[in-house]
């Protein structure tokens, strides 16, 4: 995230901003987004949590990517895999139609 009174990046726990010396805005806003990315990655997948993750803290992409993924590991969250598995059984589904079609 960034310091809203000079701009630069701060660390996402900090509780000081490291340049200016301010008092960073609350950590329970900070936990609200974590809490959220979290649900979102939960209903909407990793991807949108991302974008949301990002939108909120105004960090980079593959910041938090990271963050996100030690989020979710930190909270112990199963997301649902989508990907892999479901083209897996899609593939296998159609597969199987197929071959009894046949
Ligand atoms: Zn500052």
């Amino acid at each position: 995230m960034y310091c809203p009174h000079c701009g630069q990046p701060v660390a996402t726990d900090a509780a000081d901003c490291q340049s200016c010396g301010e008092r960073l805005p609350q950590l329970t806003r900070q936990s609200d987004v974590r809490r959220e990315a979290i649900e979102i990655a939960q209903s909407e997948g990793k991807i949108a949590a991302i974008k949301f993750y990002r939108s909120e803290t105004g960090c980079g992409l593959k910041e938090a990517k990271e963050q996100l993924e030690s989020l979710l590991e930190e909270e112990g969250v199963e997301l649902p895999s989508t990907g892999c598995l479901g083209m897996l059984l899609l593939a296998a589904s159609l597969f199987t139609c197929g071959w009894l079609w046949a």
